[in-house]
C-alpha cells in the first residue's frame, strides 16, 4: 500500500455572485462532494468534459482555491491550516493549459531559476537544479535560447522544468497539451510519464482527450462537480456506454472493439489501441 499523498473528503466549492450591494445573486456549485485519497508516486488523470468541474478541483490540491466545504489534506497537513502557502506550493507546482502564459524570463535558464531563487536557494544549487531540471525535460540544449522562439510542447516542458527545479512531490496539470499540435502532445506527455516513473514524482493530469490516460494508473471521471467514474484506464475504457452517457469521446479503436463485441466477436474488455485490437483479431480462429 502505498502512502496518501493527498486526501479529500467531501469537497464542494462554490462560486458566489453578488450585486453591488452584496447580495447573493447566483451561486455555481462547481465541485459537489469529491472523496478521493491521491497516492504518492501515483499518475492520476482526471477526465471529464468541458464545465465539468475539473479546474476547480484541481486549485483545491495547492490551495489556489479553499473549500466551500469539506478538507484537503496534502501531506498530512489541512491545507487551509497551512499559513504559509508558498511551501505548499513548491511541493505540489502546477501547469496550465496555455505555455504562454508562464512564461517569465526571456532565457531558457532563468525561467527556469526563477523558482529556486525566490525560495532563496543559494546559487551553487540554484545552477545544479537548473542543470538537473532541463536534462529531465530534455531541453539542456536551449539553455540559452529564449522562451519564445520555442514550440508549444517545449515551453511546457521548460514550465515542467521550473517546477522540477523545486523539488516538488507532484506536478498538477490542467489540459496541459490542449493548445499543442500531436508532437508537442506526445513530448509533454513523455516527460511527465518519465518523470513519474523515475522521479516518483506523483502526477495529477486533467485532460479530456481519453486517448492521453491510456497508461496512467488511475482514472477519475468528472461530471456535474462529482466523480462519476473511477478504475484504471482498462476498467475505465469497458463502460464505453457510461463514458457517452457523461459526453465523453470515446477513441475509434476502443469503440470499433465494442461494436465487434456487440456483433458476438469475442474481444477481450479493455482493448485501448490498435496494435491491440489487430493481437486480439489475430488471436480468434
Ligand atoms: P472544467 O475545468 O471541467 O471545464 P470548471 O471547473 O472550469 O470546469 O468549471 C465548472 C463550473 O464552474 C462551470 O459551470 C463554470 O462555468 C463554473 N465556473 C468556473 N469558474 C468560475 C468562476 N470564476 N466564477 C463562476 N463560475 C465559474
Ligand atoms: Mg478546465
Amino acid at each position: 500500500m502505498r502512502n496518501i499523498l493527498i486526501k479529500i473528503r467531501d469537497l464542494v466549492h462554490e462560486y458566489r455572485e453578488y450585486d453591488e450591494n452584496d447580495n447573493l445573486v447566483k451561486t455555481m456549485r462547481a465541485v459537489d462532494g469529491v472523496t478521493l485519497d491521491i497516492e504518492e508516486g501515483s499518475f492520476v488523470a482526471v477526465l471529464g468534459h468541458n464545465g465539468s468541474g475539473k479546474s476547480t478541483f484541481a486549485k483545491h490540491l495547492n490551495a489556489l482555491l479553499m473549500p466551500t466545504e469539506g478538507t484537503v489534506i496534502f501531506s498530512g497537513r489541512d491545507v487551509q491550516e497551512i499559513e504559509n502557502l508558498w511551501e505548499l506550493r513548491k511541493e505540489a507546482g502546477m501547469i496550465f493549459q496555455n505555455p504562454d502564459n508562464q512564461i517569465i524570463s526571456n532565457v531558457v535558464e532563468e525561467d527556469v531559476a526563477f523558482g529556486p531563487e525566490n525560495l532563496g536557494i543559494p546559487s551553487e544549487e540554484i545552477i545544479a537544479r537548473v542543470a538537473f531540471a532541463l536534462q529531465r525535460v530534455g531541453m539542456e540544449a536551449y539553455r540559452l535560447s529564449s522562451p519564445n522562439k520555442l514550440s508549444g510542447g517545449q515551453k511546457q516542458r521548460i514550465g515542467i522544468a521550473g517546477l522540477l527545479a523545486m523539488k516538488p512531490r507532484c506536478i498538477l496539470m490542467d489540459e496541459p497539451t490542449a493548445m499543442l499540435d500531436p508532437e508537442g502532445r506526445r513530448e509533454v506527455l513523455r516527460t511527465v510519464h518519465e518523470l513519474n516513473r523515475q522521479e516518483k514524482i506523483t502526477v495529477v493530469m486533467i485532460t479530456h482527450y481519453l486517448e492521453e490516460v491510456v497508461d496512467v494508473d488511475r482514472v477519475v471521471v468528472m461530471d456535474h462537480g462529482k466523480i462519476v467514474m473511477d478504475g484504471t484506464p482498462k476498467e475505465i475504457f469497458s463502460r464505453i456506454d457510461k463514458l457517452k452517457e457523461h459526453h465523453m469521446r470515446v477513441p475509434q479503436v476502443v469503440e470499433l472493439a465494442d461494436e465487434l463485441r456487440k456483433e458476438g466477436i469475442a474481444l477481450p474488455e479493455g482493448i485501448l489501441t490498435v496494435d491491440e485490437l489487430v493481437e486480439a483479431l489475430c488471436r480468434l480462429r
